[in-house]
């Protein structure tokens, strides 16, 4: 939760075809496993859809080859429970049964397998239709990767890596209004960095985005895990705290102002001390019903005005109640 992730371009697809053989007769399920593991498959196995379901919540399938009928939870069930639940990895499904009938292969369909085999089973065949589905998988989870690499970057600011204006003007109100909801506290500390201008009129712009990506590594190593840290404007960021009362942010924000007053910003030869003007705001108990994020973030903002007016480097707490 803390900050967006950079993604270390995981491979879209693993090298390892993993499938899971769902079958309640032992020797078809041998046999079946045997055949798959000299095509190169790593197999596992399950009884009926019930086995199945279990084993593709601990263990990540590609492909599945699933029987009808079977004891507890048929093919059918199985298919239909799989697809209900669209957000884990899809795994491409071929329902492998006795029955032939052209309406046996619509149920089949309609209940969300991806293809349809009649037994005996064709060696040649199965085969070729494994690779499809491989290629099927092969696109999704690129598909897939893509989009989560699509979204990191589009709630990331690109500097410094916290979340973006964007992200905290989307997620700062669902906080306020979960935290009304549930009876919780929150609260939010504003910083903005002191004489930020005279940084980048001294020691050149590309120092002052250096300077900027310190200055959030300081606060991001001082949050707690569960409180988040967004770019709110050039050199101003929020810090969002859920869980905690306004007395205890106005303590954080202290915490944060001299963790990063006390050590200076080292580049090269250059030692910089930095500093920044804090308004924290929150509520003293619990976030009543109709808060608004408007009037937080200028009760934020007043904060920061008085810390700066006050001499700056220093916290000023503006309590919501
Ligand atoms: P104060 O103590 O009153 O806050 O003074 P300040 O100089 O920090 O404030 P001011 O608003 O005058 O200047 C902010 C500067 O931040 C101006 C702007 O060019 C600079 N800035 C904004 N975004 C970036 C950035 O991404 N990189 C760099 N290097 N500078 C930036
Ligand atoms: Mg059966
Ligand atoms: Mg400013
Ligand atoms: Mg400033």
């Amino acid at each position: 939760m803390n900050q967006p992730t950079p993604s270390n371009q995981p491979p879209v697809t693993s090298p390892v075809w993993r499938i899971l053989l769902v079958d309640d007769e032992p020797t078809q399920r041998l046999i079946m496993a045997r055949l798959l593991k000299r095509a190169g498959y790593v197999v596992e196995t399950a009884g009926n859809g019930i086995e199945a379901l279990a084993k593709i919540d601990a263990g990540d399938f590609q492909l599945m080859i699933t029987d009808w009928e079977m004891p507890e939870m048929d093919g059918i069930a199985l298919c239909s429970a799989l697809r209900a639940s669209p957000n884990r990895n899809y795994i491409y499904t071929i329902l492998l049964t006795a029955r032939d009938a052209i309406e046996h292969v619509v149920t089949g369909l309609q209940a969300g397998a991806d293809d349809y085999l009649t037994k005996p089973v064709i060696e040649p065949e199965l085969i070729a239709r494994l690779n499809t589905g491989k290629r099927i998988v092969t696109l999704e989870r690129s598909l897939r990767s893509a989009n989560e690499e699509n979204r990191r970057l589009s709630i990331t600011d690109p500097l410094t890596g916290a979340y973006n204006r964007r992200y905290l003007m989307e997620q700062l109100p669902r906080e306020i209004e979960r935290a009304a909801r549930y009876g919780r506290e929150l609260s939010v500390v504003m910083c903005d960095v002191d004489h930020f201008k005279k940084i980048n009129d001294t020691h050149g712009h590309l120092v002052g985005d250096e300077v900027l990506k310190w200055f959030v590594a300081s606060l991001q190593k001082r949050v707690r895990a569960c409180d988040w840290v967004a770019r709110y404007g050039g050199e101003e960021f929020i810090a969002v705290l859920p869980e905690t009362n306004v007395s205890n942010a106005g303590a954080a924000a202290e915490n944060l102002r001299t963790g990063i007053a006390e050590a200076p910003f080292v580049l090269d030869q250059l030692s910089l001390p930095v500093t920044a003007s804090f308004g924290a705001s929150g509520w003293s108990g619990d976030v009543p019903a109709g808060s608004l994020l408007d009037a937080l973030l200028a009760k934020c903002d007043a904060g920061v005005y008085a810390s700066k007016a006050g001499g700056r480097n220093r916290v000023s707490v503006e309590t919501m109640d």
